[in-house]
């Protein structure tokens, strides 16, 4: 495993809450992104300070209360923002979604007890190191997702663990223990009462994981709680999936059948309407013919942003095609910076109703025609040109 190199930020924190007799660790993802090699991309910590302590003892930075009622205080230190949330034990839970009160405690152990997964479950200190009570170590050696206590309580406990545990194993490209991989299908109904925002945060996770092909293939008892249009997942989508680039739209777009099934489900998931856009763009895009040449890119380049039909080469790439030349044509129609829209055409309305199309539709329609004939390459994009050309249109 390898060594754990706190940030600037974590490092401050520990000492800063250590100078007033607090005990404070680095908690979670970034203890376990640490071990594996790969830069955690934030610090949490967790201490025996409790939240009006913590704002005391960090009264010289920014602070912001971004959970305080679940102990959680955000400090800035150097435009690094860091989460320390006083050690917590959870108490009962009502309804499988939230505990009905949470608790402070006095001990990092509580704290690491409720935690979900033993690779999540790990607590580090500079001084006293790695605190793992449950295996950690050994399960990230092994890649394994293995539940904190009994995989059954802790799911009817909080219901999201069971996709939660789908999605670290393909975010970290794991699988799932043997108890814990049962309980996930046998308590998979639980997603049911699960808000749906909360899903989808792990889901896409889970898409742009390491391994959501096979995921997507061994837990369909899963995914059939909140997206029974992918299954199954035929395996040809599994294939693609297993080379399509890290990107959202791209990648929700290969495991629908249909531009309608992608709207009722991405509706369902409360996707953001650019997300849901961009795929069902892409899925409506590429169920058609594609003209891949300069021209038929160009047209493309008319209705959807250089950015869509981008996804569309790499969506095509992915199912086989050979994307090359239009990759490079693409490429060139951007570099020249060829004329696709109305705004870059070289002639405007006022030009044309000087030359005596009367105002009104009329102007509009002789304007797309001008177009389309730039695009097509019929036209070079120069005013000159394109006046004497509408002089026969306007007719
Ligand atoms: P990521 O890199 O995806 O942010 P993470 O481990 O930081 O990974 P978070 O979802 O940010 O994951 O959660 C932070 C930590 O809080 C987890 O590592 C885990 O210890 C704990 N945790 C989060 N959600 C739950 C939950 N539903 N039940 C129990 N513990 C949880
Ligand atoms: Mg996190």
């Amino acid at each position: 495993m390898n060594p754990i190199t706190l940030s600037p930020g974590a490092a401050f924190a520990i000492d800063r809450l250590k100078s007033r007799g607090y005990e404070c660790y680095t908690v979670g993802g970034c203890v376990r992104d640490s071990l594996l090699g790969a830069l955690p991309h934030d610090w949490d910590l967790t201490t025996s300070a409790t939240p009006p302590e913590i704002k005391t003892a960090f009264a010289d930075c920014r602070v912001i209360e971004t959970g305080i009622q679940h102990g959680t205080v955000t400090v800035l230190y150097q435009k690094e923002p860091l989460e320390i949330t006083t050690f917590r034990k959870d108490g009962a839970y009502a309804d499988n979604r939230h505990p009905t009160a949470v608790t402070f405690s006095k001990t990092v152990e509580d704290d690491l007890s409720r935690r979900d997964f033993t690779v999540n479950a790990m607590a580090y200190h500079p001084e006293k190191g790695l605190i793992d009570l449950f295996g950690g170590r050994e399960d990230l050696k092994n890649k394994l997702i293995r539940c904190v206590g009994d995989p059954e309580t802790r799911f009817n406990e909080d219901g999201l663990r069971i996709l939660r545990a789908v999605r670290f194993a393909s975010a970290l490209g794991f699988a799932l223990e043997e108890a814990t991989a049962r309980a996930v299908r046998s308590c998979a109904f639980l997603l049911d009462g699960i808000a749906k925002e909360r899903i989808r945060e792990e889901f896409s996770k889970l898409l742009l994981g390491k391994t959501p092909a096979a995921i997507l293939r061994d837990y369909p008892e899963v995914f059939a709680r909140f997206l029974p249009e992918i299954l199954p997942v035929p395996q040809r989508t599994l294939t693609f999936l297993k080379i399509a680039p890290l990107d959202l739209p791209l990648r929700l777009a290969l495991l629908f059948g249909s531009a309608e099934d992608a709207k009722t489900a991405l509706l369902r998931l409360r996707y953001d309407n650019e997300t849901q856009k961009k795929t069902v763009d892409l899925i409506g895009l590429q169920a058609g013919e594609v003209d891949l040449s300069t021209v038929g890119l160009r047209r493309l380049l008319r209705e959807y942003p250089a950015e869509t039909v981008e996804r569309l080469l790499a969506l095509l790439e992915c199912r086989g095609m050979d994307t090359h030349a239009a990759k490079e044509a693409l490429q060139a129609i951007l570099a020249r910076g060829d004329c696709v829209s109305l705004q870059a055409l070289a002639v405007s309305g006022n030009d044309l109703i000087s030359l005596g199309v009367p105002a009104g539709k009329q102007v509009g329609a002789v304007l797309e025609a001008l177009l389309d004939r730039v695009i097509d390459g019929g036209l070079p994009n120069e005013k000159a040109a394109l006046l004497e050309a509408a002089k026969t249109l306007k007719k």
